[in-house]
């Protein structure tokens, strides 16, 4: 089954978004596979965002991730990477839709609660990054409710 690195942003654990936004995903019927709470360190930060290493506003991100501790999440299900990105809405808050994660819950694209992977090759190393160890591999009993 396809996975997704989705992580609380420190805005998210502040604003006391955990339950909502594990809620989302769960209800959506998307299994967990890996959960942790932590804070990471500048150079850890730097890697996860590396590609963006260029952008005029890397280091203000690498300041806000670091801010604080995160939930950093993995989540399992057909289509999880694609879906995951629309359960979270577009980038800048001002154009997710309501409904999604960060048209509901945020403002300014620098404070948007929540990451979610692009692609599944992304997933992939991210998973790899915060979750070196591997995840949790369990099969949900509500399976054959979800899938047909
Ligand atoms: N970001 C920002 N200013 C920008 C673009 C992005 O502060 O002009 C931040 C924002 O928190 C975003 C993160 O950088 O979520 C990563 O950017 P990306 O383009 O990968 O957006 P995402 O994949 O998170 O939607
Ligand atoms: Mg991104």
């Amino acid at each position: 089954m396809e996975q997704t690195f989705i992580m609380i942003k420190p805005d998210g654990v502040q604003r006391g978004l955990i339950g909502e936004i594990i809620g989302r995903f769960e209800k959506k019927g998307f299994t967990l596979k890996g959960l942790k709470f932590t804070t990471v360190d500048r150079s850890f930060a730097e890697k996860h965002y590396a590609d963006l290493s260029a952008k005029p506003f890397f280091p203000g991100l690498v300041d806000y991730i670091i801010s604080g501790p995160v939930v950093a999440m993995v989540w399992a299900g057909s289509k999880v990477v694609t879906t995951g990105r629309k359960i979270i809405g577009a980038t800048n808050p001002a154009e997710s839709a309501p409904g999604t994660i960060r048209g509901d819950y945020a403002i300014d694209i620098g404070r948007n609660v929540i990451h979610g992977s692009d692609s599944v090759e992304n997933a992939k190393k991210e998973i790899a990054l915060w979750f070196p160890d591997g995840v949790t591999e369990w099969q949900s009993s509500l399976h054959s409710w979800i899938y047909e």
